[in-house]
Order: C-alpha cells, then sequence, then structure tokens
C-alpha cells in the first residue's frame, strides 16, 4: 500500500518503542528479587509442613504426658486410702498384711512411671526445641522475604513507572496510524514476537536479510512504499 512518509516514520518510532517496552517487561519479570521471593516462599511452604508435623507429634508426646500423670495422681490417692486404712485396722495382722503388699505394688507401680514421666518430658522439650528451631528458621525467611518484597516494589515501581509513560506515548503513535496499517502492524509483530517492520536494504529485507530479485521488486514498488516481504512476510517499507 502507499501511506503518508510520516505514517513510515510513525511505524518505525512503534517498533523502537515495543522493543523497549519488551526489554523492560524482560527486566521486571527477571528482577533478582522476585526469584529470592518465589525461593523463600517455597522453603516456608516446606517449614511449615515440618511444623505442622511436629505439632502433631507435640500433641502426642503431651497425651501420653497427661496419661502417665493422671495414673499416677490416681496411684497417689490410692497410697494414701491403704495407708489410711492400715492406720485404721490396727492389730488386725492380716487385714494389715494384705493392705501392706498391696501398697507395696502401688509404689513398685509408681517407680516405673516416674521414670516413664520423666522420659516423656524429655521427649516433650527435645521436641519443644525443633519447634523453636522451625519459628526461628521461619521468622528469618518471613525477614528475608520482606526485605526481598521491598526491593522488589522500589526496583519494580521505577520500571513500571518508565513502563507506563512508554505504553502512553505508544498509544500516542497508534493514534496517528490509519487503522488498516496498525492492524497489520500488530498481526505482525504478535506473529514475529518484535521486529514486524524492516527497510528495504540493497535489495534485501532488512530484518530476513534475504535480497528480493529485481523482478520482484519492481511488482513492489508497483504496489507503494509499504509491503509485504516475500520471505519472511514482515511490512517492509520500500521508500
Ligand atoms: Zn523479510
Amino acid at each position: 500500500m502507499q501511506v503518508d512518509a510520516r505514517v513510515l516514520g510513525v511505524l518505525l518510532q512503534l517498533q523502537q518503542l515495543d522493543i523497549e517496552i519488551h526489554q523492560l517487561q524482560k527486566q521486571l519479570e527477571e528482577l533478582p528479587q522476585r526469584k529470592t521471593i518465589l525461593d523463600t516462599r517455597a522453603k516456608k511452604k516446606q517449614i511449615e509442613q515440618k511444623s505442622e508435623q511436629i505439632s502433631a507429634m507435640h500433641a502426642t508426646a503431651e497425651a501420653q504426658c497427661t496419661v502417665l500423670s493422671d495414673e499416677d495422681s490416681a496411684l497417689a490417692a490410692k497410697q494414701k486410702r491403704i495407708q489410711d486404712e492400715i492406720d485404721s485396722v490396727k492389730g488386725d495382722y492380716r487385714s494389715v498384711e494384705s493392705r501392706t503388699k498391696e501398697l507395696n505394688g502401688v509404689a513398685k507401680r509408681r517407680a516405673v512411671l516416674e521414670n516413664e514421666i520423666s522420659a516423656a518430658l524429655d521427649e516433650l522439650s527435645k521436641i519443644e526445641a525443633v519447634q523453636a528451631q522451625v519459628a526461628q528458621a521461619l521468622e528469618s525467611l518471613n525477614a528475608q522475604e520482606a526485605k526481598a518484597t521491598e526491593g522488589f516494589i522500589a526496583a519494580g515501581g521505577k520500571i513500571k513507572q518508565t513502563l507506563a509513560q512508554k505504553q502512553a506515548l505508544r498509544n500516542a503513535l497508534v493514534e496517528e496510524l490509519p487503522e488498516e496499517v496498525h492492524k497489520v502492524y500488530e498481526k505482525t509483530a504478535q506473529r514475529t514476537g518484535g521486529v514486524a517492520v524492516a527497510r528495504i536494504q540493497e535489495s534485501m529485507c532488512g530484518a530476513c536479510r534475504r535480497p528480493i530479485e529485481q523482478g520482484r521488486l519492481v511488482d513492489l514498488k508497483r504496489q507503494g512504499n509499504l509491503v509485504t516481504c516475500p520471505h519472511c512476510q514482515r511490512m517492509l517499507i520500500l521508500a
């Protein structure tokens, strides 16, 4: 097609701007803080899962301590009751003997329980030490994430601001293009993933660098100053 020379200028400006916008978007995606944030979140998730497992272990150990200490309290009460009975049946040798045996049995069980309670409490405090480590690790990861987020917002904010300016400029340029030229540009840019417009350079397409034979060039020139490269189908400026 034949377009105004001004339109060709706008088209080339638009292309340059799109390259810059693409670079800025890439910069935004590749900000190092983004990776730090994602890595930190993944680590936190792992630790949170571990923390849940440890909480379950803690609950089990705590329940075990309660069971043992409840049994011990019941036995202590039983001890006292038997002792009271022994005191009240003074003189009745057989009653005293059988109750004393019972008392010894209770004392033996309490001695075993004492060891079990002590072992259960040791287990509980080990679990609590791990819980404290996990809490500390989480706290440190939270601090890392917060710092990276702050950096991301600062660095990303600047890039986003520049991007917004370039987008506004882009919108203004697009306004200056005839609708059809704009349509073809967007379609070609999308297909090529970047460079949509090329200039002819010594009978070669400036983008795909392939020569266009003289006869073909003459045909293309007849179509106007803005044509399609027969090789790469980009927009080709002949002027
Ligand atoms: Zn080409």
